[in-house]
């Protein structure tokens, strides 16, 4: 054996550490998901092992702190057992799942439960901050305007370099009003973009007997999205730079590059969009 793996080539020794680390996670889960009950039933005890703590480190080298968070999970998921079955059966891992412990209620439950088997942890973490940020403006309208829309973000302010404030400067002390002269030089950018996509939009539908057979998106539409969303995610409280350019309506059922249907998203916002289809759930579940 040792012979083999001495001989192994690189690519295979890595593919074996890939394999055997993802079947030593599933197992470490599994044996998570059991401490609950090995703690109600104080089985600890009886087989000489002097705390819950001492059994899961001398089994499966779990540390105390992980022992303590499964508990506590156990114990905050007792109103909601779809997702305490998702940890006492060991489907998902402890970390993900106290990711979610903070906005998971009976009425989220279901969704929840589906979301967490499919999203990577840091695409929960994005879920979590969004949910977040929606329970704060909770009630109020335009919650959907706060995601998507264009109003700053609180904290950021404006990187003028000393060029073009010098330049703002001497138009302002000449009695120009720099604001109305910026607020047009806004207006006809957006007028132009807007224009822009127009004519792409135009010419995609006189065209439609050509529809794209692939996802692949054309550089002069990709360009139009970047002068319009820059080089950020455009959901509107995210700062992180965007990875996809995502068709609000799925490919598969509108096969167009319209760049009304486009919008540049983070890695993690794009699976996000992914995942709230339920049929993609589905999809990705059966694979
Ligand atoms: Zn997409
Ligand atoms: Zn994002």
């Amino acid at each position: 054996m040792n012979n083999a793996i001495s001989s192994m080539p690189d690519e295979n020794l890595y593919n074996l550490c890939k394999e055997y680390g993802e079947r030593a996670r599933i197992w470490r889960q599994r044996f998570a998901g059991l401490l609950p009950e090995v703690f109600k039933r104080k089985l600890y005890e009886r087989k000489g092992f002097c705390s819950i703590f001492e059994f899961a480190k001398k089994l499966a080298g779990m540390s105390e702190e992980q022992v303590r968070l499964v508990l506590n999970l156990e114990k905050r998921f007792e109103e909601m057992p779809r997702l305490k079955s998702l940890l006492t059966d060991g489907k998902v891992s402890v970390n993900k799942l106290a990711r979610i412990v903070s906005i998971a209620k009976r009425e989220n439950e279901i969704f929840l439960v589906n979301q967490v088997q499919i999203l990577s942890k840091s695409a929960v973490e994005t879920l979590v901050r969004d949910e977040k940020f929606a329970k704060k403006y909770e009630g109020q309208d335009g919650l959907q305007e706060s995601f998507f829309g264009s109003e700053s973000l609180p904290g950021q302010t404006l990187n003028l370099s000393a060029e073009v404030s010098r330049k703002l400067l001497e138009l302002q002390q000449k009695g120009i009003d720099i604001n109305d002269l910026l607020i047009e030089f806004l207006k006809k950018r957006e007028e132009e973009i807007a224009q822009k996509k127009e004519e792409i939009s135009k010419e995609i539908i006189e065209n439609q007997e050509e529809k794209p057979t692939t996802r692949h998106i054309p550089i002069s539409i990709k360009r139009i999205i970047y002068a319009e969303h820059g080089t950020k995610c455009s959901i509107k409280t995210c700062q992180k730079p965007s990875a996809q350019i995502h068709h609000v309506q799925r490919f598969s059922a509108v096969p167009s590059h319209d760049p009304h249907n486009l919008t540049p998203l983070c890695k993690e916002h794009h699976e996000l969009m992914h995942c709230r289809d339920l049929d993609y759930v589905e999809i990705r579940k059966r694979i």
